[in-house]
């Protein structure tokens, strides 16, 4: 586990590329990660920020998070819609067809596939409840989106080998690449026993393949930090403002 420096240019709020940082660039990175974890904003490595920096997340790069957010909410309260476009190629990322398929490549061994897969359709259905999109599952064959489990490196790229239990749980690619992928070293339950809720987590992880960023939202299943199975709905508002903007 590197130190903050390391946290902030894995999670997209330093840029790697120049590995020296100035006081105010990285004053204004740990403004940015408090912003969208919800901490005061001071751009102290206080303790507060340490411990959530610390805290297991999706690997999912927060960078953009802010600005996107920010264009969402405008939306709202203006009216105007803002066309996303992806970063480099000027594309928006979203898929431009209403049915997908997906499927389940491999899951824990100690949970039974036909658990596996309820709780994969269920988080499935979470998104097709509030949007246009409708999803089905292709158990083999070409699809849209993949669900899959791997440990370490799994050749996307050295910043996406997974690490272990807790850290990164998850990560996955907007659209179009269709993946979502789970870390095999981690517990992950079912039931509600002691684990990472594998239900929440591929809710979340279906996000991102459907072209969600994270959220600075309290109860937002995009939180970076993911959401524990409790009494209020799996989806917040600004979940539902988000894939009702792009479907
Ligand atoms: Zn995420
Ligand atoms: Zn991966």
């Amino acid at each position: 586990m590197g130190g903050p420096q390391d946290f902030l240019e894995k999670y997209g709020y330093l840029h790697q590329d120049h590995h020296i940082h100035n006081v105010v660039e990285v004053q204004s990175a740990i403004r940015e990660f408090q912003w969208l974890s919800r901490l005061p904003v001071t751009g102290e490595l206080d303790s507060a920020t340490l411990r959530q920096m610390a805290e297991p997340r999706c690997g999912v790069s927060d960078e953009g998070s802010q600005q996107i957010w920010a264009q969402r909410v405008g939306v709202i309260f203006t009216g105007k819609r803002h066309h996303r476009k992806r970063r480099s190629t000027g594309q928006a990322e979203k898929w431009y067809k209403r049915h997908l398929t997906y499927q389940i490549v491999n899951w824990p061994h100690h949970l039974s596939l036909g658990s596996v897969r309820l709780a994969v359709r269920t988080a499935f259905q979470l998104w097709s409840n509030v949007s246009g999109l409708v999803f089905q599952e292709a158990p083999e064959g070409p699809a849209d989106i993949r669900l899959a489990f791997y440990e370490g490196d799994h050749n996307d790229g050295a910043s996406n080998a997974f690490d272990g239990p807790g850290g990164t749980l998850a990560h996955a690619f907007l659209p179009r690449r269709g993946e979502a992928h789970f870390d095999m070293a981690e517990r992950w339950t079912l039931n509600g026993h002691k684990g990472h809720n594998l239900f929440m987590v591929t809710a979340h992880e279906i996000g991102h393949t459907l072209g969600l960023e994270h959220s600075p939202v309290r109860h937002a299943l995009m939180s970076p930090y993911y959401r524990k199975l409790g009494r209020s709905l799996v989806l917040s508002w600004d979940d539902i403002i988000a894939v009702q903007q792009l479907y």
